[in-house]
């Protein structure tokens, strides 16, 4: 039977609950997920097919999402990512990666690490066993190699022949003999990342990468940077990005992503509004003349619901998915038509 100091108790809260403002967390949060996908960079093309179908058996989503990545950053072919990654001005490979998972809230980073080929696995080693979130350089290595990671040398030989081609052609005035076949990258980038949701709606989301090619030493990227090269929230959904990470760094864009998908607006709209930020807030020397960025970039978001889709800046840039259908790539959405 209902008091009568429960039932004004009771009215009160209800009261409290009608006039407060609508919740900042969850404005239109999206329905759980009835059917389980995995999306990627296009790049992660085998790999979201591994962790779907780790998902789909109960693998845990970040579980399944990093052995999706594990397989781009053990490929010595694959020159973005992991070993063979491309290495930094000095020749040294330095690798960031960080990841999220969505039902325990939780995160982990490692930023500019040496000798250890998965990155995906030592950021989440510091999510499960640090009250910390980010561990760079030599401390990240040292924590890797407490955990049982092994190290070994990250540089191939044919990244080795590509690092000191492009030191050749640097200046023309130093002692170094140009060649014809000397390197021309001054800018490349390559990344993986990958986010999943499965049927409860549990999301999680990894980034990983050897960052820029020929980069300062000890320069880090937007991928080891929770709420830029990926976030997850539980309650909406998952993001992150590839392409040039200094641009992405100051608008928060797996974050930002995220918050849109937060306020009901659905994950294509909210990559193409992430990237109109992102353009907005590129500074005047990385400007065309048309006034659009002279770099690309991308962003991948996944809803709770399983709903999907990435855009980049310029079209012609394609991701990878994993759903019900199978493995396969499709176009990303964009903001500047080609020739336009
Ligand atoms: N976002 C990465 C970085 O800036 C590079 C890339 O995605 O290619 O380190």
């Amino acid at each position: 039977m209902t008091t009568r100091r429960d039932f004004l108790s009771q009215a009160a809260a209800a009261a409290a609950l009608t006039a407060a403002p609508a919740s900042l967390l969850s404005a239109s949060p999206p329905r759980a997920a009835t059917r389980p996908v995995v999306i990627a960079s296009a790049n992660g093309l085998r790999g979201v097919k591994v962790a779907y179908d780790r998902i789909i058996r109960g693998t845990d989503t970040l579980d399944a999402i990093i052995a999706g990545v594990n397989i781009q950053e053990l490929d010595a072919e694959d020159q973005s990512v992991g070993i063979g990654g491309f290495p930094n001005a000095d020749g040294v490979v330095q690798l960031d990666a960080s990841c999220m998972h969505g039902p325990t809230k939780r995160a982990g980073s490692v930023g500019a690490l040496e000798g250890i080929a998965t990155p995906s696995l030592v950021a989440k080693a510091v999510m499960d066993y640090t009250d910390h979130i980010m561990l760079v350089g030599e401390g990240a290595k040292r924590f890797a190699l407490a955990m049982g990671f092994k190290e070994q040398n990250l540089l191939t030989e044919k990244t080795r022949q590509d690092w000191l081609r492009w030191k050749a052609r640097l200046n023309p005035n130093d002692f170094w003999l140009d060649h014809d076949d000397d390197v021309a990258i001054k800018y490349s980038t390559g990344t993986i990342n990958m986010n999943a949701v499965n049927a409860a709606g549990d999301l999680s989301s990894v980034t990983t990468t050897s960052g820029m090619a020929w980069k300062i030493p000890g320069r880090i990227g937007d991928s080891p940077v929770i709420g830029a090269g990926q976030y997850c929230d539980n309650l909406v959904g998952a993001a992150g990005s590839t392409g040039r990470g200094e641009a992405n760094i100051k608008v928060c864009g797996g974050f930002l992503a995220v918050e849109f998908m937060r306020q009901g607006v659905a994950p294509e709209q909210a990559v193409l509004k992430t990237l109109e930020r992102l353009a907005a807030m590129t500074e005047q020397r990385l400007l065309r003349p048309d006034g659009r960025p002279n770099f690309d970039i991308q962003f991948y978001a996944v809803a709770k619901d399983g709903r999907y889709a990435a855009a980049s800046l310029y079209e012609g840039a394609s991701f990878a998915v994993c759903d019900e259908r199978g493995p396969r790539v499709e176009k990303c959405a964009f903001l500047y038509a080609r020739g336009r």
